[in-house]
């Protein structure tokens, strides 16, 4: 059993956005000879990007990085997804990132390259951390729900804050998949990977209350990311990523059930097609 702690800010957003849309709609149909070719952009943007990652990326499976593959798998299947997202891992030039993603009703999850190397290095646990974050957002839907409620996303600040809330609840949802890879993965983050076992992660979790004025606090209010400082807690000398699940009182608990699939019979979660 695992609990996912969904951030209460992530549901009041997601009402308000919900508020908005609703608003939104008698004024957009008038709108919509210039929507709908919006609109159709975007599918087609969404569509090469898809494209591009299925033709450029290496797609993880039973054959290709299999170990990456369990995780991907065990993970499913801790957090009841009803299928296996597509994952691939793609070169990067350096960056250390990965999203997940849905076209036409598929999730795909992009791993960058460097990302996984660290693991390597490391040990898996940072790209748990990485993994469980990104399917985090296809367990919480949170693709579609933007998706639902586009009008809202042209509202400045609401749909930010509505995605920040989303990443710190996909921060408590890695950070039960694995606690020292959160841990780990926002310090590689900062500073990336050979930096990052030297840095000193209370400090820099000090730095959210020391680097602070109207710019640093107007960029984070117009970023989708929180800043990452702030996603680093300290909970009675022990550092936490996401906040920590005695806090009750600040999250609404949802309860997983444990998975009902033979963990050693991948074939239930291979992909359809
Ligand atoms: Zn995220």
């Amino acid at each position: 059993m695992i609990e996912i702690n969904v951030d209460k800010k992530e549901k009041t957003y997601f009402i308000l956005m919900i508020i908005v849309t609703v608003l939104l709609v008698v004024p957009m149909v008038f709108l919509l000879p210039i929507l709908l070719p919006l609109a159709l952009f975007l599918l087609v943007g969404q569509g090469l990007l898809i494209g591009y990652v299925k033709g450029n990326g290496v797609r993880v499976s039973e054959q290709q990085f299999p170990d990456i593959y369990k995780v991907v798998v065990r993970q499913s299947a801790t957090l009841g997804l009803q299928t296996i997202p597509k994952v691939y891992i793609m070169e990067s030039g350096g960056l250390l990132n990965a999203f997940a993603t849905s076209f036409l009703g598929f999730n795909y999850v992009v791993l960058y390259s460097e990302l996984v190397e660290v693991s390597y290095d490391k040990g898996r646990d940072v790209v748990e951390f990485v993994i469980g974050h990104e399917l985090g957002h296809i367990k919480r839907n949170h693709i579609n729900k933007k998706l639902m409620t586009f009008p809202a996303q042209l509202v400045p600040f609401l749909a930010q804050a509505y995605s920040r809330a989303c990443e710190y609840t996909c921060d408590n949802i890695g950070y039960s998949l694995n606690q020292k890879g959160a841990e780990q993965g926002i310090l590689v983050l900062a500073a990336g990977p050979k930096l990052a076992k030297k840095m000193n992660a209370v400090a820099f979790y000090k730095q959210q209350y020391t680097e602070t004025g109207f710019w640093v606090w107007l960029s984070e209010k117009l970023a989708y990311h929180p800043n990452l400082s702030k996603r680093v807690k300290l909970e009675k000398d022990t550092l936490v990523i996401g906040r920590p699940l005695k806090e009750q009182d600040d999250f609404v608990q949802e309860k997983v059930s444990e998975p009902t699939v033979n963990m050693e019979d991948y074939s239930n979660y291979l992909p359809k097609n």
